[in-house]
């Protein structure tokens, strides 16, 4: 029997009745041996995830150097937990005094954010009866803050070979100097993708609350057309533009085990969910375009040079300037005499705008420079692209008539993908557009 590696998200842990579906999913297949699990995620909208409340906490501890205040709410969020899961013989406040020590003592941000999956990784592994496997033991970063493979498979190999069921805490390990350190955001997927690597898994379950990976942001567009197989590299695509239902960083693990992941829905575990596959397995269908997502807050800079063509050294020298600053860019559409580069807006705030521009000029003499900001980017993704004519014609004619100004193309090397920029403004108009002109139209056809 193949195994099965499931990670629960924090919107399918928010409260004790959630962890009870948990328990039935996990209980119904005994494939289901490990579960990666999140933080507790809001319960209704205008709730706080436990990770922010945490984030809360270390701010406290900074300016007062005692973090109690802010942390009595995330007691309450692990003690009603625990109650709601009849857990009456569980000592969560000898755990939960324990925890609060720690963040006062190691004034860490990554260990106090971190605590919210210890700590539900802790109760859940209790409440099934299965054993406790500490990330930190499990998952390490090199000294460069990357996840450390060669250090962390054998030991996740080692640990969990050995234990039938185990339940295993997402968004952290342990780095170089033996301190805590998390993933970037949503990085329990992350987590769950490692350990599904680490043990061979025959699948990696992606357990959240929406039925599958969704052909648009189901916030923006009503009900979405559910993407019932998608490739590895489609997903990239879309997940790192934006469509955060799976942390774009998660599919390296599995990729490298040739592991199909599976989304699936906490809420209605009957639904079938997508399934995503290597992009070998995976066989083409017959939608042109897959997905589209995107994101907001970009800044172009936008420079033009006669010959910049012929100039030898030309990107290699605004790029040096980017690599001095440590600034990485996102995208870099070029033309005979022109190059732009996309940045997020973030990370050119204290000037470091002007900076690199003033070093561009500097540097590569242009003849024109120009900045473009409050951008939005919006990927269309899809294999089919490359075999249809007229795609990009069809797009961009169902921007126009939506009187949507694009300031920027990229139809990236990768070829599954073409890349509009728009005014921050009309980001939702332009994904709406996309997502009727590719689908919609289709269905109603
Ligand atoms: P979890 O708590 O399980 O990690 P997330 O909140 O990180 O869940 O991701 C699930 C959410 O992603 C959904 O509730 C949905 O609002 C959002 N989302 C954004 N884009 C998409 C998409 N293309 N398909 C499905 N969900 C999407
Ligand atoms: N709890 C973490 C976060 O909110 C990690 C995760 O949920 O994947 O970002
Ligand atoms: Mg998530």
């Amino acid at each position: 029997m193949k195994l099965i590696v499931c990670k629960f998200g924090g919107s399918s842990l928010a409260d004790g009745n959630n962890i009870l579906r948990v328990e039935k999913i996990l209980r119904a297949d005994p494939a289901r041996r490990f579960a990666v699990v999140s933080a507790p995620g809001k319960r209704f909208s205008a709730d706080v995830k436990v990770t922010d409340l945490l984030y809360g906490c270390f701010r406290a501890a900074q300016e007062t150097g005692d973090c109690s205040a802010a942390f009595a709410d995330v007691r309450k969020r692990f003690i009603s937990i625990v109650s709601e899961l009849g857990m009456e013989s569980f000592d969560i406040q000898s755990i939960l005094d324990e925890t609060e020590r720690e963040i006062d003592l190691q004034k860490s941000a990554d260990f106090t954010a971190s605590r919210g999956e210890y700590l539900n990784a802790r109760i859940i592994a209790a409440k099934l009866g299965w054993q406790f496997i500490d990330a930190k033991d499990i998952i390490f970063f090199d000294e460069n803050g990357l996840f450390d493979e060669a250090k962390s498979y054998p030991l996740i190999e080692a640990k969990l070979r050995e234990c039938g069921n185990a339940v295993i805490p997402g968004f952290y390990g342990t780095d170089a100097n033996g301190k805590i350190r998390t993933f970037s955001r949503g990085g329990s997927d992350i987590s769950g993708s490692i350990i599904a690597r680490g043990v061979n898994a025959g699948l990696y379950e992606n357990w959240t609350d929406v039925s599958g990976f969704l052909a648009c942001d189901p916030r923006l567009v009503e009900c979405p057309e559910k993407i019932e197989v998608i490739s590895f590299k489609e997903l990239r695509e879309l997940s790192y533009m934006g469509a955060n239902v799976l942390h774009a960083d998660s599919i390296f693990p599995v990729r490298r085990g040739d592991i199909p992941i599976k989304i699936k829905n906490t809420f209605q575990p009957e639904d079938a969910g997508t399934l995503i596959l290597p992009s070998k397995k995976y066989k083409k269908h017959g939608n042109i375009v897959t997905g589209i997502a995107g994101k907001k807050d970009f800044t172009v800079i936008f420079l033009e040079k006669s010959m910049m063509n012929s100039e030898i050294g030309f990107a290699r020298k605004v790029l040096s300037v980017l690599e001095q600053n440590a600034v990485s860019f996102e995208h870099m559409p070029s033309g005979i005499d022109t190059l732009s580069l996309v940045i997020e807006s973030k990370n050119l705030s204290d000037g470091m705008l002007d900076r690199l521009i003033e070093q561009i000029r500097d540097a590569v003499h242009p003849d024109y420079v120009r900045v473009l900001d409050q951008i939005a980017l919006v990927a269309t993704v899809g294999h089919g692209m490359t075999a249809s004519v007229g795609t990009s014609a069809r797009l961009f004619r169902a921007l126009s008539d939506a009187g949507i100004n694009i300031r920027m193309i990229d139809q990236g090397s990768s070829e599954i993908n073409i890349i509009v920029g728009i005014d921050n403004a009309d980001y939702e108009r332009c994904l709406r557009a996309i997502y009727y002109e590719f689908f919609k139209k289709k269905k109603a056809s």
